[in-house]
């Protein structure tokens, strides 16, 4: 009974840490004020003999670890896709965590596996994916995408899982734009990176169909396999969109794997003024889209979508003794890709729907979206800055380019900005090059971030960029 005790005053301890961060995270900066190493230099080099007493830890995580984190839940975080964790999806994962299954059979948690098949397919239908496709949560849109392309090597040759790689080389189509997973799961598939193609874009960042069809076609003709082609809604850099429709004609008349990468993007088809964002995915056979990028789930949860699941299980299954089951009707997870213990993730995008409701992250994504475009137009009235390209959703690629600085210093005066904003701690930003031009970016996506953090963020870059 102490020890409960002494348990339930640890939970509280921690609930009021998690609660006061919530409440207050600009109370640290958002990038942290550290050097290299400084970290590691303040924890001993061996783990203790002996148990300790947990508020001392905490005193720890509180002295040493939180003032040294990043603070990705921070509103004025503008870097990469800004993302922020929900305080009820934080309590969904304690609550995971306690329960600790491992999700990879139906009897090892009916459920974690029936919660799984019933929020995504709440999912997919907020953003138009087809009803007979079939949703899988993987940790990250990366390992969703390799076990896409997993799957579109089994249908374009099984007996690949067996016998190795042979024959002709398999070729995967993407664009400069595309994320670089693709590239690394090329590798990792044997597919080898020579054999991803980059067909070429139009000024917005996005792919040509026609040149798509011109690379599948030479390739045919000098013999090669076209196994895949990706196309992105919502690329990292840009967010640029490829046109779907015309590119999934394409892939259909020539028998080639459709991937659409919507890790970031695909969350905005939940807003009424982008539901037709996927139109043309039914022709397509896979998609993927990150709760944990745009949905306020924290790390890490992202969906695939599969059209032909049993195709997918094709590819991975394989059931030793010790795990097979006679279980009729269900799903076994273990069979969709190579991880076989999956935690429970599927609790806290559950959380997150409901507790949000359609409606309050319809407004919350709006509010982004809005806050971008208007950051957008200060920018673009400013003479001495540019906006270097589109941008349909909450991301802004810009930079300084006043008239007093010669075009060949552009990327090292705009780099100077970068480090001198994330230096002064007043704000996150990142970068990116477009077709070789240096660019900013901000990305407006957390759940705090108010006019007022976007307005501080155009203070500081122009004063930043004049001092
Ligand atoms: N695809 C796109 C378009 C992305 O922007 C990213 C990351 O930013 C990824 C995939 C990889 O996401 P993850 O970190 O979930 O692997």
């Amino acid at each position: 009974m102490d020890q409960a005790n002494g348990l339930e005053h640890d939970f509280e301890r921690v609930a009021a840490w998690i609660a006061q961060y919530f409440a207050h995270p600009e109370r640290f900066r958002v990038f942290p004020d550290v050097a290299p190493g400084e970290v590691a230099a303040q924890l001993p080099e061996h783990a203790p003999r002996t148990g300790e007493p947990f508020e001392r830890i905490l005193a720890d995580f509180d002295r040493i670890i939180a003032p040294a984190s990043t603070h990705w839940n921070h509103p004025r975080f503008f870097a990469y896709f800004a993302t922020s964790a929900a305080p009820v999806a934080v309590l969904a994962e304690a609550l995971a965590a306690t329960l600790d299954v491992k999700a990879m059979l139906w009897r090892t948690s009916p459920a974690a596996t029936e919660l799984e098949e019933v929020v995504l397919r709440w999912l997919g239908r907020l953003i138009g994916v087809p009803d007979d496709w079939t949703g899988i949560i993987y940790d990250t849109a990366s390992i969703a995408g390799f076990t896409a392309l997993a799957a579109a090597r089994d249908r374009i040759d099984p007996a690949i899982r067996d016998r190795g790689m042979q024959g002709a080389p398999l070729r995967v189509y993407v664009t400069d734009h595309t994320h670089s997973h693709v590239e690394k799961a090329a590798i990792a598939l044997g597919i080898g990176r020579a054999n991803v193609v980059r067909v070429a874009c139009d000024r917005r960042f996005a792919m040509i169909p026609h040149q798509l069809a011109a690379c599948i076609e030479s390739d045919l003709r000098a013999g090669l396999r076209p196994m895949c082609v990706v196309a992105t809604a919502g690329t990292t850099s840009t967010t640029s969109v490829d046109p779907l429709e015309p590119i999934a004609r394409i892939t259909q008349r020539f028998g080639v794997w459709l991937h659409v990468d919507a890790a970031y993007a695909g969350i905005a088809a939940i807003v009424p003024e982008f539901h037709d964002l996927l139109a043309g995915l039914d022709a397509a056979d896979s998609l993927v889209v990150n709760p944990h990028k745009w949905l306020f789930v924290p790390m890490d949860l992202s969906a695939l979508y599969i059209k032909d699941e049993a195709q997918l299980r094709r590819a991975f299954s394989l059931v030793p003794e010790y795990l097979a089951t006679s279980d009729a009707g269900v799903r076994n997870y273990m069979d969709y890709g190579l991880q076989l213990g999956r935690r429970f993730r599927a609790l806290k995008l559950w959380f997150v729907l409901r507790h949000f409701g359609v409606d309050g992250i319809v407004e919350r994504l709006r509010a982004h979206i809005a806050l971008a475009q208007e950051f957008a137009s200060w920018v673009e009235a400013d003479p001495d800055w540019e906006v270097l390209a589109p941008h349909p959703f909450s991301v802004v690629c810009f930079r300084h380019r006043p008239a007093s600085i010669a075009p060949a210093d552009l990327e090292a005066h705009n780099a100077r900005i970068l480090a001198a904003v994330n230096d002064s701690g007043e704000a996150f930003l990142s970068h990116t090059k477009l077709d070789g031009v240096y660019a900013l970016r901000a990305a407006i996506g957390n759940l705090r971030t108010t006019r007022d953090d976007v307005q501080a963020l155009w203070r500081a870059l122009k004063q930043r960029a004049t001092a």
